[in-house]
């Protein structure tokens, strides 16, 4: 890798460089594929979010129309 400060190039498990003597901080970078995916995945989750709400209102939906169909057959049967 390289020194953040001077640039120069130094050992992958070096703590200071030794050029300059900063200190290494390893920050993990993220790649823009792994960023994208990242993004990707996350709007999937906005996505089905969403889906199940849709979802779930038809049921509701279903629900009473079947407890109105329900009281409906009680009331021809009384
Ligand atoms: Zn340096």
């Amino acid at each position: 890798m390289y020194c953040r400060k001077c640039g120069a190039k130094i050992d992958d498990h070096a703590q200071f460089c030794e050029h300059c003597g900063t200190e290494v901080v390893i920050v993990p970078q993220k790649s823009y594929a792994q960023k994208y995916q990242e993004q990707k995945r996350q709007k999937n989750h906005k996505i089905n979010k969403t889906k199940r709400n849709k979802n779930n209102k038809p049921n509701i939906k279903m629900l009473k129309i079947l407890i109105l169909e329900l009281l409906y057959l009680q009331r021809l049967f009384h």
